[in-house]
């Protein structure tokens, strides 16, 4: 469902050589579908670079990236939004508006992305959190949930397309042990029961276990283990 070959990226200026950094050196990676794939390494090695253009966020300069079938190597504009609409994205600060509740959060994003007037939101937005385990707090202000219940509602509100592809930066780093470990059992959750291929960036060793496969960022290089 995504695989990247001979990848590599670059910051800075093109009519510049002098001035163009490269950050990513000859990625190769599959994920496949209902796979969960933990990616660790230090800081400024390159994780988020790659993690954003497997979302759609940049366009792949060189080498070739597929998502969902699709090559993102120079892709337009265009290609880029909708692979991005079939990707669910999870942050490790959750973007909640606070003055909405968990259900109007969830709403809000299914209002965004799906304008068929004929769908029941409010009841789907029901569904979701249910599904993320907030069944007693749909009508509950962000204000006034927990750091944990805030990510599962983050996590519902990337689940509204029902992507194929989930990719999570740093997820759990601002949770205690019982609220991370309530967000990956979520996404255990989705690689079983929806065939989500998930891609999850994080330096919490707490969750290493859930990983099918955990690969490592070293100086813009994946390490082979
Ligand atoms: P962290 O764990 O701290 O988030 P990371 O592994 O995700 O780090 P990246 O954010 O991908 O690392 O950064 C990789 C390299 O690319 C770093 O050297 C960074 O300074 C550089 N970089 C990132 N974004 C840009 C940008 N927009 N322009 C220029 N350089 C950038």
């Amino acid at each position: 469902i995504i695989s990247i070959r001979n990848l590599n990226h670059y910051f800075g200026q093109l009519e510049h050589l002098e001035l163009r950094k490269q950050v990513l050196f000859d990625i190769n990676l599959d994920i496949a579908k209902g796979e969960i794939v933990i990616m660790t390494g230090p800081s400024g090695s390159g994780k988020t670079t790659l993690l954003s253009l497997m979302g759609g966020l940049r366009t792949a300069q060189e080498g070739s990236l597929k998502i969902l079938g699709r090559e993102m190597y120079n892709a337009s504009k265009q290609k880029l939004v909708e692979v991005r609409r079939q990707i669910g994205f999870i942050f490790q600060s959750h973007n909640l508006m606070t003055f909405l509740t968990a259900k109007q959060n969830v709403r809000m994003a299914i209002e965004l992305h799906d304008r068929m007037l004929d769908l029941d939101m409010d009841a789907k937005a029901t569904q979701i959190l249910e599904y993320v385990g907030l069944k007693d707090r749909v009508d509950y202000y962000s204000d006034s949930l927990s750091g944990g219940q805030k990510q599962r509602v983050a996590i519902a509100r990337a689940l509204v397309m029902q992507p194929q592809i989930v990719l999570a930066d740093e997820p759990t780093a601002a949770l205690d042990k019982k609220s991370g470990r309530d967000v990956v059992e979520i996404m255990q959750k989705l690689a079983k029961e929806q065939g989500c291929a998930i891609l999850l960036v994080t330096h919490d060793n707490r969750i290493l276990d859930i990983a099918d496969r955990i690969i490592y960022m070293e100086d813009g290089k994946l390490q082979k283990n």
